[in-house]
C-alpha cells in the first residue's frame, strides 16, 4: 500500500502543530510560529480565546447534539443575532462554507420557481472565484483546474470577468436567477470589488428581480472592519453565505436570507443533520459576542490601517518583489512579482511566519483580528528579513 492514510489530496508541508497559543502555534517539534494564516480566515480570536474555549465546554457538557426535527433555543438565539447584525430576516445554519453557498444557490433558485419562473435559474459568477469543492460549487467557479477529472460539470453558472459590470449586464438572459460573488476575491489574490461594480449588480438585480447573493465565506465576520463586506458598498445583498470565522475554528456556516428570497424554502426543501447543533450554536455565538459591536470592528480598522501602512512602506524597499498592498481591513493582500508559492513556503520554512498563498501572484495576509501592536511589529520583522533573505530563482 502506497497511498497515505490521509486521502492525498493536498501537499501538506512539513510544519505540524500541535498547540496554540493565542496569535502563535507550536509545531511536534517544538517550533514557534507567528500565525497570519488563522486557518484560512478562521481563527478569528486567534488560538485558545478563553470564551471560545469555555463556551465550547459548557455546551458540550450540556447538551452536544440533537436533531434537528426538535424546537432549538440555542439555534433561534444566534439566528436572531445574526438578523440583528445584518441585511437578513432568516438563517439556515450549515458546517462549512461550502453547504452555505450550496444552500445560497438552492434558496435563489428556488425563489425564481417559487414564483414561477421556473425557466430562471442561471447564476452569473465571476472569473477566478472560489465558492467552495462541492458539485454545484466547483460548477460556480470558472477555474478549470479544480473542474479536470471531475466533468460534467453540474449546469446553470455562466462566468464573466470580475469587477465588469458591463459584461455582467450584457451575461443577462431568460434564463438568469441572479448573480453569485465575493465582494473581495480571497483565493482569487484579495481582489477588491470596486464601489460602481457592487453597486451595480444590485442596480441590474432591482431592475429584472435578480437575487444577489453574496459570498462572505472569507471576507464576512468583521474580517474587513465590517461585520459583513457589503456594509462597504453601501448596498445590501438578498441572500449570502458565510462561514470561515464563524465559529472562530469550529466547524460551522450560515446562509442568511431576506424574507422574499427565502420564499420558496419551506418545511422539506433543504435539511443537514449536523447543522446548528447546539455545540455549534454555542462556538458562534461566542465569537459573535466578541466580534458584533462597534468597538471591536472600530478595532479591526485600525490594526488594519495600522499593518497596511507599514505594508506600503515596506514593499517601497523591495520594488523587484512586490507591486501592491490590497484588500480592507485584516484581510490584506501583497501582489508580487513572482510566483507567491515561494515566497510564502521561504517566511514559513526560513522564518516561522505563516501567511497564505493565493491566486494572481498574491501573498494574502489574514491574521488573527484580535493582533496587537506586538504582532505587527514581529510580523513586520520576519517579512523584511524574509524579503531580504530571498532568492526567487533559487525557490522556483
Ligand atoms: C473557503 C471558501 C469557501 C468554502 O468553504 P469550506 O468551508 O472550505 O467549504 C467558499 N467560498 C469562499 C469565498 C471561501 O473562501
Amino acid at each position: 500500500m502506497s497511498i497515505t492514510e490521509l486521502m492525498p489530496v493536498y501537499p501538506r508541508c512539513d510544519v505540524r502543530p500541535v498547540k496554540g497559543d493565542n496569535c502563535h502555534f507550536i509545531t511536534d517539534d517544538g517550533r514557534r510560529f507567528l500565525d497570519f494564516a488563522s486557518g484560512i480566515a478562521v481563527n478569528l480570536l486567534g488560538h485558545s480565546h478563553p470564551a471560545l474555549i469555555g463556551a465550547i465546554q459548557k455546551q458540550a457538557e450540556t447538551l452536544m447534539h440533537v436533531s434537528n426535527l426538535y424546537g432549538s433555543p440555542q439555534g433561534e438565539e444566534l439566528a436572531k443575532q445574526l438578523v440583528d447584525l445584518t441585511f437578513g430576516d432568516t438563517v439556515f445554519f450549515t458546517n462549512s462554507g461550502a453547504e452555505a453557498v450550496e444552500c445560497a444557490i438552492k434558496t435563489a433558485r428556488v425563489y425564481h420557481q417559487a414564483v414561477g419562473n421556473d425557466e430562471k435559474f442561471e447564476l452569473i459568477t465571476f472569473n477566478n472565484a472560489f465558492h467552495g469543492r462541492t458539485m454545484a460549487t466547483i460548477s460556480a467557479s470558472n477555474q478549470e483546474k479544480m473542474h479536470k477529472g471531475f466533468y460534467p460539470m453540474l449546469p446553470g453558472f455562466r462566468y464573466v470577468d470580475f469587477n465588469d459590470l458591463e459584461a455582467a449586464k450584457a451575461a443577462i438572459g431568460p434564463h438568469t436567477a441572479g448573480f453569485l460573488v465575493e465582494p473581495i476575491q480571497g483565493e482569487g489574490g484579495i481582489r477588491v470589488a470596486s464601489e460602481e461594480f457592487m453597486q451595480g449588480l444590485r442596480k441590474l438585480c432591482d431592475e429584472h428581480d435578480l437575487m444577489l447573493v453574496l459570498d462572505e465565506v472569507q471576507c464576512g465576520v468583521a474580517r474587513t472592519g465590517q461585520m459583513y463586506a457589503y456594509e462597504h458598498y453601501g448596498i445590501e445583498p438578498d441572500i449570502m453565505a458565510t462561514a470561515k470565522g464563524i465559529g472562530g475554528g469550529f466547524p460551522m456556516g450560515a446562509c442568511i436570507a431576506t424574507e422574499k428570497a427565502a420564499r420558496g424554502m419551506t418545511f422539506g426543501t433543504h435539511g443537514s443533520t449536523y447543522g446548528g447543533n447546539p455545540l455549534a450554536m454555542a462556538a458562534g455565538k461566542a465569537v459573535l459576542d466578541v466580534v458584533g459591536n462597534d468597538e471591536f470592528l472600530a478595532q479591526v480598522r485600525t490594526m488594519g490601517e495600522k499593518l497596511r501602512g507599514r505594508l506600503e512602506q515596506f514593499i517601497g524597499n523591495y520594488p523587484e518583489l512586490f507591486t501592491e498592498v490590497r484588500g480592507k481591513g485584516l484581510m490584506l493582500g501583497l501582489k508580487m512579482t513572482v510566483e507567491s508559492r515561494g515566497f510564502y513556503a521561504h517566511l514559513r520554512d526560513n522564518h516561522e511566519l505563516m501567511t497564505v498563498a493565493a491566486g494572481d501572484n498574491t501573498l494574502r495576509v489574514l491574521p488573527p483580528l484580535v493582533i496587537e501592536d506586538a504582532h505587527i511589529d514581529e510580523f513586520m520583522d520576519k517579512l523584511s528579513a524574509g524579503a531580504a533573505s530571498y532568492q526567487p530563482e533559487a525557490a522556483a
